[in-house]
């Protein structure tokens, strides 16, 4: 059993002030494994302290510095590659295949967020105007359960790079795996008081951070409606905020796509991190003349996305992190079928022998509109709908029929065309032809998907402000 009953404030592990104790549960069996006490508002407000008086020394360092501290929170991350890995399978019941390369691109945040540091025009001088890029002040980092160490280090990486100290409130259900990171981190040997991390519930720590005077800006990875309450309370102080929210990714199959790699690559975008993933393509949108053809397709190709131990490396699909996501899902599942969608493959309940778990059948569903539920609301898990188009025009139009528009894709075999589908789309980010990644290409969301954007100079940017100082 572990315990855990510290912050990480002003360079150290200090004991929690908050006394309220949380169990941490194994999603593959929901057995406990460990406690972990929660902080209160007095734990927040000395993180908070501790990062505005860091700021005073900090927030005046050259890019030289910051370029060195990103290097070593990349070293010191790197070295405790396999445990973060192992805690991400644990408590969060990622499966390994995608929680290795996750971590792996938590770490590269830092180098990526260093090179990026290269690439911007810090000052501009023209006649007797200066305008220099200055970090804009105490931020306070909110992530989600679903890529612990991913969210933590972009978002650190990019407020290091632009001179701002931070607090960190982890979700609750991420406690293991963010004592890791933080253990990690703590060997960068960073001034004290650039990294603290308070892990507690969003209604007391992070909104402590929200309603605080001495923090200056937010960004917050989680869903709409905590953002849209952050977005709210933050106008009291006039905060800046970057919101990663949720999404209901469409993947447009062109009629010239070849089925054979693009149904194993759009399974892949819809079952990714076991479907609880901002991004995950959970909209297939296919020619109607190709319906017949794509359902055998994506049968057989289910067959590669077996349920089970995260642990073992040919899992696809994990379980569901928790008894209450495992119960959403299942709502959606069942609202599907009332509102007359087809199960072409899973469907509602346990897999057969995984009934101990939070575990549920991946699902794809035909015969979907765009205006059922399972069309329009973010599920958060491996359910995918299939619904069919007949002109290019008309995907595009239900691709861009969504309150959403973090992410999108295209496949098609003519690129020119794909490209011309693309430019269309409104979403932070469309892929073509499969899920790829770059850290300098800037993440985030049009509409409710959110507000601003992370990674590369893009992520950088959202922690800076402008002066321009005049002379007569
Ligand atoms: P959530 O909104 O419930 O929680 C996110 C974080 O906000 C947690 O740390 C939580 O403790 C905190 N929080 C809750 N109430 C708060 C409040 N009143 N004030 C301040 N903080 C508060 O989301 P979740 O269930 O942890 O994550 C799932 C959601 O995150 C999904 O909607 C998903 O799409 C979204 N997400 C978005 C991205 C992206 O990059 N766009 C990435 C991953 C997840």
């Amino acid at each position: 059993m572990k315990t855990i009953t510290t912050h990480y404030i002003d360079g150290g592990f200090v004991e929690s002030h908050g006394k309220e104790v949380m169990g941490i549960i194994r999603p593959t069996d929901g057995q406990l494994i460990g406690r972990v006490t929660l902080g209160d508002e007095e734990d927040t407000r000395r993180a908070i302290a501790a990062a505005r008086r860091a700021f005073a020394t900090y927030g005046r360092s050259t890019k030289e510095e910051r370029a060195r501290i990103l290097r070593r929170l990349h070293d010191a991350a790197s070295a405790r590659l396999d445990d973060l890995r192992a805690a991400m399978v644990e408590e969060y019941g990622g499966v390994v295949r995608f929680a290795g390369p996750i971590v792996q691109s938590g770490i590269n945040a830092f180098l990526a967020a260093e090179k990026a540091l290269q690439e911007i025009p810090w000052t501009c001088n023209w006649d007797k105007t200066t305008v220099t890029l200055e970090p804009v002040g105490v931020a306070g980092l909110i992530t989600a359960w679903n890529a612990n160490a991913l969210f933590i280090c972009l978002k650190l990486a990019s407020a290091v790079a632009a001179g701002c100290t931070v607090i960190i409130k982890p979700s609750e259900l991420s406690s293991l795996q963010t004592q890791v990171l933080v253990e990690a981190l703590h060997e960068a040997n960073l001034p004290k008081g650039l990294l603290n991390v308070v892990t507690g519930l969003g209604n007391v720590v992070g909104a402590e951070l929200v309603r605080n005077p001495d923090v200056d800006k937010i960004s917050f990875t989680g869903s709409v409606a905590v953002g849209q309450t952050i977005m709210r309370d933050c106008a009291a102080t006039m905060k800046r905020v970057t919101l990663e929210l949720g999404g209901k990714s469409p993947t447009i199959l062109l009629d010239d796509a070849n089925l054979d790699q693009a149904i194993p690559a759009a399974l892949t975008m819809a079952f990714l991190n076991s479907g609880q993933a901002c991004a995950a393509g959970t909209r297939l949108l296919v020619p109607k003349s190709r319906l017949e053809a794509v359902k055998h397709a994506v049968q057989n190709a289910m067959r590669d996305f077996t349920v089970g131990d995260p642990a073992d490396p040919k899992t696809a699909v994990g379980p569901m992190v928790s008894q209450k996501q495992y119960e959403r899902v299942e709502a959606c599942i069942r609202k599907g079928i009332e509102e007359g969608a087809e199960v072409l493959v899973g469907g509602e309940g346990h897999p057969e022998g995984l009934e101990a778990g939070y575990f549920v059948k991946p699902t794809v569903f035909i015969n979907v509109k765009n205006d059922m539920t399972i069309a329009r609301e973010e599920i958060f898990g491996p359910v995918l709908s299939v619904i069919t188009y007949d002109s290019d025009d008309e995907a595009i139009r239900i691709a861009n029929d969504s309150k959403y528009g973090l992410h999108a894709a295209v496949i098609g075999t003519d690129l020119q065309r794909a490209r011309h589908v693309a430019s269309q789309l409104r979403a932070g980010r469309v892929v073509i032809n499969g899920m790829t990644d770059d850290p300098q290409a800037p993440w985030g969301g049009f509409k409710f998907s959110g507000v601003g954007r992370e990674y590369g100079r893009y992520g950088i940017e959202a922690f800076l402000e402008t002066r321009a100082i005049l002379e007569a």
